[in-house]
């Protein structure tokens, strides 16, 4: 592959037939015509160097602005080819071009390019020389709707400066629109181009100019592998019989943790080991043709090297689905990636599909299924969690266990030779047990197919994610503006945005988000929410992490506060957060929840906040917040700020899905993080 830059005055011809303003302008290879073009064009002009080795022409001394005669063009001709020689003495130079000068205006940038997994994506932002500084700008991946395009110009922080700051006149917003639009079609419609930046586009009062333009060009169109998808029947995942090749009594073997994790398996458990008839007290097969009834699922631990032989053997037995714990394939190299492919093809002939290589396999704790060597299995419960290392899974596992969290599948996709992502989504979609789904991503190779499997898993159970390497890959962007200003971790998170998926940052952001959402109410309706507390220090620390998290504390309307005062202490704070004070008995929680029933039109979440003490158990506070959500179609959100005093409230409340957080500030920023998703709010502590 390679790329080449195409100069400014090709890039403004292509721009010209996409209806975007370009300046006039005429190349000249001497300074007597640089004078004559300036003079024919009309002063004041611009001059810039042109060459194909010198991406940024400013940083030469390449650039000269307000040309203002003949005999300046004359003398700035020899200064922008000495200044070009100085800056980089090997530099191809191919003249110089005269181009009218545009008006000042509002320096914008538009840029583009094209990312490894998800494709062409267009930036937006604040322009001129100054842009890595501001980094003020935001991103799609295409294509775009027209609505996409007007948010995405309110979504930058310097909108103001195009909607009239300081009594300032608004700018051409319409022609913007318009421009970006064509912009975007440009992009699409010429597969060669591969990356660009018009840096700066100058906005008008009315109209608008661009000024500059680096268009890169590639000889390969980009291509995304797309692979043939077979869907996977969802009994695949729930066997009766499960088999262990490799087996093992000897408890340093991987065989051997594998064997004793499933030895709490319902089901029928076939050890297989060539050198020996019982392992871990069950009989054991010599192989897999031996067993005398059908597999449903092998799990595969012997070395690399066997591993073809193996599953031939398990295809020709007809098994539908093998995992194959075993690592030494893909992920150590061309060798590696050869014996995985063979694999592959061995399993393809005979229709068996495959979890892995390179994988810890599945946990179905409700089905008693644990193909993994985690130290102690899982609970059952509701989240599903799918994986892509192996070793994050031990961590959340052991730690689910002290946190009393259950899971209705864990996942290690493994190097995702068949199976993969997409394939576990649409499993746990249609798995009647899973309630809210966490993925921790590195990485994606189809992004586009993703984005639709994952849109359509995300409109029926929550979908949550992690994504890790906020580094740049590939080399397409490494020369570019707008490539430093948005990583290949920003497009991560737009495509999660666009689909319908909560992005967090940390592992236990995660949980909590997928806690909050299993409920069966998901989702808040809107932004709008009162906070209801017992506890003073916390109605104020709330108010900053709504704030923050760009959560709407509504003001509470006048009738709303005087039925308020009807039963409330005269002193009470008489607004949002409603504080009712460390005397709050379980009757004035009550008689607050009541109202706010009443009136349910006006806000969509409710936090509880309390602590523990004498006057309110964490059962009678439960027992209220429980008769509240019934009584609501909003969400509630409780955060019980103490130690194990407060474990039976929280135990009642978990049994009818309504979570209960014991860190303030992570229920705001989680909550935060689902409005981001679904309103695109911005706020300080979500950047
Ligand atoms: P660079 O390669 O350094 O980005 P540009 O072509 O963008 O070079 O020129 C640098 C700056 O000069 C621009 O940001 C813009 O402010 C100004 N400029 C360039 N061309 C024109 C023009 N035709 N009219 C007015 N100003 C211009
Ligand atoms: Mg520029």
């Amino acid at each position: 592959m390679t790329q080449k830059m195409l100069s400014e005055a090709e890039g403004y011809d292509i721009l010209r037939k996409y209806d975007i303003p370009v300046p006039e302008y005429q190349i000249v290879k001497n300074g007597e015509d640089a004078a004559f073009a300036a003079e024919k064009m009309g002063c004041p002009v611009v001059m810039k160097i042109i060459s194909p080795q010198i991406v940024h022409k400013s940083d030469a001394g390449g650039v000269m602005v307000g040309i203002g005669s003949r005999k300046a063009a004359l003398g700035a001709f020899t200064k922008i080819i000495d200044n070009a020689k100085a800056y980089n003495a090997g530099a191809q130079i191919d003249g110089v071009m005269v181009e009218q000068q545009a008006e000042p205006g509002l320096e914008l940038i538009i840029g583009g390019r094209t990312d490894p997994a998800f494709g062409k994506v267009i930036t937006f932002g604040m322009g001129g020389t100054m842009v890595e500084l501001m980094k003020d700008v935001t991103l799609r991946i295409l294509p775009v709707t027209e609505d996409e395009i007007r948010q995405m110009v309110r979504e930058i922080n310097a909108y103001p400066l195009i909607t009239g700051y300081r009594g300032a006149k608004p700018r051409d917003e319409e022609t913007l629109v318009r421009i970006i639009g064509n912009v975007c079609r440009f992009f699409e419609e010429n597969e060669h181009i591969v990356e660009f930046d018009i840096n700066p586009l100058r906005l008008y009062e009315s109209g608008a100019c661009a000024v500059d333009a680096r268009v890169i060009v590639s000889d390969t169109v980009h291509a995304v592998e797309r692979k043939e998808r077979i869907p996977v029947p969802i009994e695949y995942f729930t066997p009766r019989s499960i088999a262990v090749i490799g087996a093992s009594q000897d408890s340093t073997k991987m065989g051997y943790a594998v064997m004793h994790n499933l030895l709490h398996f319902p089901g029928q458990l076939y050890p297989v080991n060539n050198k020996r008839s019982e392992i871990q007290g069950l009989k054991a097969y010599p192989n897999i043709t031996a067993i005398p009834a059908p597999v449903d699922m092998a799990v595969i631990t012997v070395p690399a090297i066997h591993v073809p032989a193996v599953v031939e053997e398990c295809g020709a037995k007809g098994v539908p689905m093998v995992v194959i714990v075993t690592a030494g394939f893909k992920e150590m190299g061309p060798q590696g990636k050869a014996l995985e492919d063979r694999v592959v093809t061995i399993a393809k002939g005979h229709g068996t599909r495959i979890i892995g290589p390179n994988c810890l396999g599945v946990i179905v704790p409700p089905r008693g299924i644990d193909t993994t060597y985690v130290r102690q299995s899982p609970k059952p419960g509701n989240i599903a969690f799918l994986s892509q290392s192996g070793a994050i899974i031990n961590t959340v596992v052991d730690w689910s266990l002290a946190q009393n969290i259950g899971f209705s599948n864990v996942i290690s996709v493994g190097n995702q030779s068949d199976l993969d992502f997409l394939d576990y989504l649409q499993y746990v979609e249609k798995d009647p047990k899973t309630k809210a789904i966490i993925m921790y991503i590195e990485q994606i190779n189809d992004g586009k197919a993703f984005m639709e499997v994952v849109s359509k898993v995300a409109q029926s159970k929550p979908v949550i994610a992690i994504k890790s390497g906020s580094s740049r890959r590939g080399s397409a962007a490494a020369s570019s503006h707008t490539g430093s200003l948005s990583g290949s971790y920003d497009v991560y998170m737009e495509a999660f945005r666009k689909s319908g998926v909560i992005a967090v940052h940390t592992l236990t952001g995660a949980f909590l988000a997928a806690r909050m959402l299993a409920h069966p109410k998901r989702y808040p309706k809107g932004r709008r929410a009162v906070v209801i507390t017992n506890a003073g220090g916390f109605a104020v620390l709330s108010s900053d992490y709504a704030e923050r998290y760009g959560i709407e504390l509504i003001d509470l309307p006048r009738n709303v506060i005087e039925e308020l005062n009807e039963f409330l202490p005269d002193f009470w704070n008489k607004g949002n957060p409603i504080d009712l004070l460390g005397d709050a008995t379980e009757k004035r929680f009550e008689k607050t929840f009541d109202v706010l029933i009443k009136h349910g039109d006006l806000w969509d979440m409710a936090f509880i906040v309390d602590f523990p003490n004498l006057v309110l158990t964490s059962e009678q506070l439960a027992k209220q917040i429980l008769r509240f959500s019934e009584r609501t179609e909003n969400r509630l959100i409780v955060t019980m700020l103490g130690g194990d005093s407060l474990n039976v409230g929280r135990e009642m409340l978990k049994e009818h899905d309504i979570p209960s957080f014991d860190e303030l500030d992570f229920t705001f920023r989680v909550m935060g993080r689902v409005l981001w998703q679904m309103f695109r709010v911005k706020a300080p502590g979500l950047l």
